[in-house]
């Protein structure tokens, strides 16, 4: 009987899928599974678009298409999050099968927890994650760094710290993360600071670390992390599916101590993009960055990119609520990131959406992080793990019905508009 905890080397029993995936095809396999016993309706993956650096959602229905999108892809610096909110409607009816680096999955807890997605229709196969890497600095790094056409590449794999990459006449190239990093280049800035690689909030966390002997590079190591994760592994095993074995303990070894180390760089990376985190309180943190600030065009592009940013009406567009910003003006008084920040910074993931989209090139992303990393030190607050208490600044609908807010904000009187000068 599998039970929560336990771990396996974890490999497809189909030939085909064990090829076409990333690590023996073990969550390829899953998925596949879980939507042809119609214990899914729909599995939530990505897969590349137009080349490699172009990543993009893609929901199956059809489970022999599942393994089309087998194979991990580090240029995809999607929030899947985001996309079942706005797209799927928080799974509210529909069962979805997602897989789920660690930022994916602390951001799907946070909005379990602010009700906008229905927990009971997600199964989360988790990814482990040693960062991703930004496409369109990715396409300049292949120039500069492997000499090579960024549009001929056709394999990116990460191995033992390295970056290698295939072209398509063959040819195998390979740097070292940390000297990519050196330069500027390598992982998304978030990705170095981020602190989370085993996605133990999932149903299941998949990776190839502490996957050593003869199956190294062959299988998945398959950690079960929730009541939900040790039936699906036990019904995909009874099935003949999948074929599971028993880790190696040093494998076990390993795979922790290559995740302590991990957490370690990205204390040092934390340490090194905001100076001294023990020294700024909350709110200084935003006068640090007013410089940077300034450049802010309000464009909404990182409200629209947040995956923790989800009303329907939101109070900084005009007509919505209090008179805070004036329009056409350029920057937009603080009270817009200082509004952005009450409503999400609390539930941030460092997902880093919103810095990848922002014209304005603001370190969004490294601000956020860092606010959220004040709050959880200051009232005890983590983000992306179900502790079962609700975030800070967020009442579920009960609680608000009993507390009489909804009432109280449906009876307010409506703002009287600015007189145009
Ligand atoms: P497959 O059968 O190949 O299935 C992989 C599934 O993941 C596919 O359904 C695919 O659509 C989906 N997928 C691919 N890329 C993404 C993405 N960017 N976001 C969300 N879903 C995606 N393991 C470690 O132990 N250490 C690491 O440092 C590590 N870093 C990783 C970084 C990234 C960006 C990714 C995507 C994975 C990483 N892994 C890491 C996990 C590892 O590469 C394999 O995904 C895992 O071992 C499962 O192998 P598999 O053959 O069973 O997966
Ligand atoms: Fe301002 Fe950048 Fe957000 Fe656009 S994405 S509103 S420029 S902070």
């Amino acid at each position: 009987m599998i039970e929560i905890n336990d771990m396996f080397y974890a490999k497809s029993s189909d030939a085909a899928i064990a090829e076409a995936g990333e690590y023996g095809g073990a969550v390829t396999t899953l998925l596949k599974f879980l939507l042809k016993e119609g214990i899914v309706d729909a599995v939530l993956a990505v897969d590349s678009s137009a080349d490699l650096y172009d990543v993009v959602p893609i929901l199956i229905e059809d489970p022999e298409k599942v393994v089309d999108a087998a194979g991990s892809l580090h240029f995809g610096t999607l929030n899947l999050a985001k996309f079942i909110t706005r797209y799927l409607d928080g799974a509210q009816n529909m069962k979805i099968a997602v897989t789920v680096k660690p930022c994916d999955a602390m951001t799907m807890v946070e909005l379990m927890k602010r009700e906008k997605i229905n927990s009971d229709n997600i199964i989360m196969i988790g990814l482990n994650c040693g960062g991703t890497m930004p496409p369109v600095k990715s396409r300049m790094m292949m120039e500069q760094f492997y000499e090579v056409d960024p549009d001929s590449v056709v394999k990116e794999e990460i191995a033992k710290g390295k970056l290698i990459v295939e072209t398509e006449d063959g040819t195998e190239k390979e740097i070292p993360i940390d000297v990519l990093e050196e330069e500027g280049f390598g992982r998304r800035t978030n990705c170095r600071r981020c602190e989370v690689n085993i996605p133990r909030m999932a149903d299941l966390a998949c990776g190839n670390w502490g996957v050593i002997g003869p199956l190294a590079g062959k299988a998945t190591f398959v950690e079960v992390c929730s009541v939900k994760g040790a039936e699906i592994l036990e019904k995909a095993k009874e099935a003949g599916v999948i074929d599971l074995e028993a880790p190696i303990p040093k494998g076990i070894e390993i795979r922790e101590k290559i995740d302590g180390a991990m957490v370690k760089l990205a204390d040092k990376w934390q340490v090194n993009d905001w100076e001294s985190i023990e020294g700024r309180e909350i709110f200084s943190v935003l006068t640090e960055y007013m410089s940077d600030l300034s450049r802010c065009l309000k464009c909404y592009g990182c409200r629209e990119a947040c995956p923790i940013c989800y009303c329907d009406d939101c109070c900084l567009e005009a007509n919505n609520g209090p008179d805070w910003l004036t329009k056409g003006e350029i920057p937009p008084s603080p009270m817009f990131h200082l509004e952005r920040m009450l409503h999400m910074a609390e539930s941030c993931t460092n997902c880093g959406q919103c810095e990848e989209v922002c014209p304005g090139e603001i370190p969004l992303a490294k601000i956020w992080h860092e606010v959220n990393t004040k709050i959880r030190n200051t009232f005890g607050y983590t983000k992306g793990i179900d502790e079962g208490k609700p975030p800070i600044a967020f009442f579920p609908s009960k609680e608000r019905d009993e507390s009489g807010l909804d009432k109280a904000i449906d009876e307010q009187p409506p703002i009287a508009p600015k007189p145009v000068p």
